[in-house]
């Protein structure tokens, strides 16, 4: 590896490196084909950064570097608001008391405050019996106290209702929302009656440190409450992405390798642009800053020592 060729404003040019190339272009979470190729399900919408198309991985794979998870991704929940091209992170709304989420049968799927990565995975879970993706599409639901207390996609009331879905009984917000209505109201009031106990049988909603953490510690209790003071409003939250998890396999030192795992000389890769550490999981905060540091100042060191 003796450089990398640049596009810059004034044309083509060759950068010689003298120690190596560290590649960390990102993921390819703006590259559809790429997704539709590799990503094991569809992810609706991505918050990564647009200009993530993948270049790295294929600057990798073109010296001869193996990938790893190429199917997975940083799975988020969106809620995309009309007219914006990237989703807005839904957490602390699925988190506080007075919201659920259902899937169009009417019938909530999971712990709605579980960690992002494993929420979205639920949602697209696959049915073999109907060969649809089991929780898409999902809805994010609360009341009017809710509202009234709590931001939304990063907007109050008054700009939200702008373009949340809002009817003045469960029932009426169902049918807007082309959601299974008797199952919708059945899912709500036993959703209710277990909230104002501060439990949730079901999902266990509210029981993990990582729940409570995007909570309301001043509410009875931080991560449950009943949704029942009308109207009711409602959102289609997307299974989307924060950027995409595969990419260049690596060794312990982020140097890139090949089929045979064996370290290609003077070649790096970090962030997104490598398969990540976490495998298919997620770790807790940080799980995608926390190897990009680490394995970012991994490379840096190895290439500067000729390693
Ligand atoms: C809204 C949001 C919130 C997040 N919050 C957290 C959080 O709280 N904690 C956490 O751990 N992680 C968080 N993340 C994830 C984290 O930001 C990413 O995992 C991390 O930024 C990935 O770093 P990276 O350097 O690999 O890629 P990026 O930060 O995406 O940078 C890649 C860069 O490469 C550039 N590039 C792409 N192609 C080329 C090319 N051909 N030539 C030159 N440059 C190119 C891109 O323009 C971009 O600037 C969040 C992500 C988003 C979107």
């Amino acid at each position: 590896m003796s450089g990398v060729e640049v596009q810059t404003g004034t044309g083509r040019k060759r950068v010689r490196a003298k120690m190596g190339v560290i590649l960390a272009a990102g993921g390819f979470e703006w590259n559809p084909r790429m997704k539709r190729m590799y990503l094991s399900a569809p992810s609706e919408n991505s918050a990564g950064c647009t200009t993530n198309t993948g270049d790295g991985v294929s600057m990798g794979t073109g010296v001869g570097a193996a990938t790893s998870l190429m199917d997975e991704a940083w799975w988020f929940t969106l809620i995309l608001k009309p007219g914006e091209k990237q989703g807005w992170l839904v957490t602390s709304e699925r988190t506080l008391p007075g919201s659920i989420m259902v899937d169009q049968k009417g019938m909530r799927f999971a712990d709605e405050a579980m960690n992002y990565v494993d929420l979205t995975r639920a949602m697209l879970a696959f049915n073999p019996t109907t060969y649809a993706l089991e929780n898409v599409p999902a809805y994010l639901i609360f009341d009017s106290r809710y509202l009234s207390k709590y931001p939304v996609a990063g907007e109050g009331k008054e700009k939200a209702v702008r373009w949340l879905e809002k009817g003045e009984s469960l029932a009426a917000l169902a049918t807007r929302l082309g959601i299974d209505s008797s199952n919708f109201v059945a899912t709500v009031a036993e959703f209710n009656r277990n909230a104002q106990s501060g439990t949730d049988p079901l999902f266990h909603r509210g029981e993990s440190a990582y729940d409570r953490h995007w909570g309301d510690p001043s509410a009875p209790n931080p991560t449950l409450g009943a949704l029942n003071e009308p109207p009711f409003y409602g959102v289609r939250i997307l299974a989307g992405d924060i950027g995409t998890k595969g990419g260049v396999a690596t060794d312990g030192s982020g140097r890139a390798i090949d089929p045979e795992g064996r370290p290609i000389p003077g070649l790096f890769a970090v962030g997104n642009n490598a398969a990540s550490v976490m495998d298919p999981g997620y770790a807790g905060s940080g799980a995608t800053l926390g190897p990009c540091v680490t394995f970012g100042y991994l490379a840096g060191r190895n290439c500067a020592l000729g390693n």
